[in-house]
């Protein structure tokens, strides 16, 4: 032992003590890794058990000398972790990551060390769950526990991660005892609150039934006792009790020829504890209590026991649960029902395959079984549960490679981030500090200059990720910006910034209208002051406008002319000269009809005499979903509604107007449009493209192509009717063999 040595060369008898317990650590420990061993392989028997071997050795070099509050030596903890992962079936590298799941946290070793020593996908998994334990996820409020697991998933992006962080929480449950007590409730709090459910939604039942009652025992010691004790007292009854169905059924399965295995059990406690608080009832009353579980060979049998139970005793109606059929969200299937014995007391049968029991026991974790061998069609749809849950890719030919791929995405759509206090915001994907400010306050929102994520300085426009703890700066006075526009993603930051706008931009016109008013008044030699507020309104309402501010924003925004509505305060006697419903903003449009282009192609709705033109910036076609804006002077541009120009110009949401493609009666439009496609630069290539395109009968406008390094990039303009003949057409030319991909250019 030199390092012993090394470290107490002074005293010979604390060297001698020291000895004695070093010996003794090796002997726990020696004796726990030969377990792991074994348990592996005999579980995986194909697994590199070195990578297992020197992640131990790794893991005993640097946690030496450290301590669990038990006074056992720390190396313990990783070793019972990555036996309860061995017991799941889990690969090399989960257990091997399990053994250093602490190392980065509590020892002097790095990411980068462990990335060193054992590959890219340790060093993941390590990482990740490093990640987690950073995270307080104890909370009181139900709504925040729903949100704080929902982070821990959309945080991890390898399953692996998860599993070791429930077999790490479920060895400090098992030892929670020698924690001081306030530490015990926090950690009880939060197994309950996160890891219990997501034991759960994994479909673990084994693992969450023992988080939950250890949970339960120190977050509620008094009624733990109570429950504990009350189905102690009802213990020696209910086991005699159900010895004696246990061999009613035995018998008549005999009897029927079928095959399975009977068991019974008494409910956890923790279940009947929820069951009393939800239902108000005492002990005696919980009809499932004792419950029994048959595991056959075969569907087919689950329905037959079912058939001999009913014949045995009295089922209680309404309480048949058919979870073969229509198995619950985590895959956890089986049949149910409870049944009433001639004394009256009930109790409930489960009824299963063994397939289906393992699935209810190991969930996720039983799925690893399947990775060696091929994907069954049943295997298939029992991985259908597991496809939603994770994202899947079967064709990969190297098994150990499956695990890697096996990447959670349960809330794509989502980023939790938190407060500097620790409360947890929800925001769409891409979600930036805007978007976050607004969550917290609309005044917020509307100051906001800075963000500081994770304690670092960041752009408005930086992508928040979950985990982050996100502080925004303000400052009073500052105001929205329009660009903010094109970085929000959340609804609520874009209404809220719309909103602001509108108000503050509507001020300004109106400020300026007047101001035009005046100057074009003043060429009369009229003073606006001596213009009746009264003169005003009456023109407003010839344009159909509520008042005289209306009537200077739309002279403001250039609706409007000053001259013309200075025109309108001629004799008092003069009537109006259009209806008023066509004296609208739009109406002063309406007036120039243009012909040509093809505005035929498009209508805008309750108008038909509007100018319409589709926008340059984007030539939006025939069945493309579009909307209308009205110009300054030019009439409707017609945009495709993901045209990048859209967001910025709806700013004034009383320009937009809504425009649909006309009937496709009369002339059929054709419409310019610019296609890249980006091939291989070979012989025939060309020919090949134009051939596709003609065989559609679309009329090729004009053709280009550039070549570089074996690549080509060909420039089509074609004459498209609508949407649907465009996608043929690209979908026709993306088959041809060399062919990568093909884009279609806003500009023609
Ligand atoms: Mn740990």
């Amino acid at each position: 032992m030199p390092e012993l040595s090394k470290r107490r060369p002074t005293h010979t008898c604390i060297a001698m003590a020291t000895l004695r317990e070093q010996i003794a650590t090796n002997v726990l420990t020696v004796t726990k890794f030969r377990e792991l061993l074994r348990d592996m392989r005999e579980n995986r028997p194909n697994d590199d058990l070195e990578l297992v071997r020197k992640a131990y050795e790794f893991s005993q070099k640097n946690h030496s000398g450290q301590q669990r509050a038990s006074g056992e030596p720390y190396l313990v903890h990783p070793l019972e972790v990555a036996l309860v992962l061995a017991e799941m079936k889990m690969d090399a590298v989960a257990v091997a990551a399990g053994l250093l799941h602490d190392s980065v946290e509590d020892t002097s070793v790095t990411i980068v060390d462990i990335r060193k020593e054992f590959g890219e996908q340790v060093a993941h998994i390590v990482e990740g769950v490093t990640k987690i334990s950073q995270i307080d996820f104890s909370t009181r409020e139900e709504q925040q526990a729903e949100n704080l697991r929902k982070m821990m998933l959309a945080m991890v992006d390898d399953i692996r991660v998860v599993l070791i962080k429930l077999a790490d929480r479920l060895h400090n449950m098992r030892t929670l005892e020698h924690l001081p007590p306030d530490r015990q409730q926090k950690i009880a709090q939060e197994t309950l609150d996160i890891y219990g459910p997501i034991a759960h939604r994994l479909g673990m039942g084994k693992i969450r039934g023992e988080l939950e009652d250890l949970g339960f025992r120190y977050l509620d010691p008094i009624a733990y006792e109570q429950v504990r004790d009350a189905v102690a007292a009802r213990r020696k009854k209910g086991e005699q009790f159900l010895a004696s169905v246990e061999h009613v059924l035995r018998d008549k399965l005999k009897e029927a020829g079928i095959t399975a295995t009977v068991e019974s059990r008494i409910k956890r406690l923790y279940s009947i504890h929820k069951k009393l608080l939800k239902q108000r009832i005492s002990v005696d009353q919980v009809y499932d209590l004792y419950a029994m579980r048959v595991i056959t060979r075969s569907v087919q049998d689950c329905y037959g026991v079912l058939g001999i139970v009913h014949n045995v005793w009295r089922p209680v109606p309404g309480r048949i649960k058919d979870f073969i059929a229509m198995p619950r969200p985590n895959l956890y299937q089986s049949l149910h029902t409870s049944v009433i014995t001639d004394d009256g007391t009930s109790f409930e049968i489960q009824i299963r395959t063994e397939e289906m029991h393992r699935m209810a026991e190991e969930g996720i974790a039983a799925h690893w079984k399947y990775k060696d061998g091929p994907v069954s069609a049943q295997d298939e749809q029992r991985l259908a549960w597991l496809r939603q849950v994770v994202e899947w890719q079967r064709d990969v030919s190297d098994p150990n490679e499956f695990l890697s791929t096996l990447k959670i995405d349960l809330f794509p759509e989502e980023v939790y981030t938190f407060t500097p206090k620790g409360k947890v915001v929800v925001l769409p994907r891409d979600s930036t500090p805007i978007d976050f400010a607004y969550t917290i306050h609309t005044e917020v929102g509307h100051a906001c200059v800075g963000a500081k994520v994770n304690g670092r300085m960041v752009p408005l426009r930086h992508k928040l990720h979950s985990g982050d703890i996100v502080e925004i700066i303000t400052q009073t006075g500052h105001k929205p910006s329009r660009d903010w526009l094109g970085v929000v993603r959340s609804s609520r930051a874009r209404n809220k910034i719309k909103h602001w706008l509108n108000i503050h931009q509507r001020e300004r016109a109106i400020e300026i209208g007047r101001k035009l008013v005046d100057k074009e008044a003043r060429k009369y030699r009229i003073s606006v002051k001596d213009i009746k507020d009264e003169q005003f309104q009456r023109i407003a309402s010839d344009y159909g406008l509520g008042g005289p501010d209306d009537l200077m924003a739309g002279i403001g925004y250039g609706k409007y002319s000053a001259r013309q509505v200075l025109g309108k305060l001629a004799p008092a006697t003069e009537e109006p000269t259009a209806p008023a419903e066509e004296e609208s903003a739009i109406g002063s449009v309406v007036r120039r009809v243009f012909g040509g282009d093809h505005s035929n192609a498009i209508r805008v709705k309750g108008h038909g005499d509007l100018l319409v033109y589709r926008a340059r910036c984007c030539n939006p076609i025939r069945g493309e979903a579009v909307v209308g804006y009205v110009t300054r002077g030019k009439g409707v541009a017609v945009h495709s509604v993901n045209c990048p120009n859209v967001l910025n110009l709806m700013y004034e949401p009383e320009r937009r107007i809504d425009v649909e493609w006309g009937k496709e009666e009369g002339a059929p439009s054709a419409f310019p449009i610019k296609l890249t496609v980006f091939c291989d630069d070979r012989f025939g290539m060309l020919k090949q493209i134009t051939a596709v395109i003609s065989d559609t009968k679309t009329n090729i406008r004009n053709i280009g192509a550039r070549t570089e390094n074996g690549q080509a990039n060909v420039d089509i303009v074609i004459e498209i009717e609508d949407l649907k003949h465009l996608e043929n057409i690209i979908q026709g030319v993306r088959k041809i063999p060399g062919v990568h991909d093909v884009q279609r250019l806003q500009r023609v």
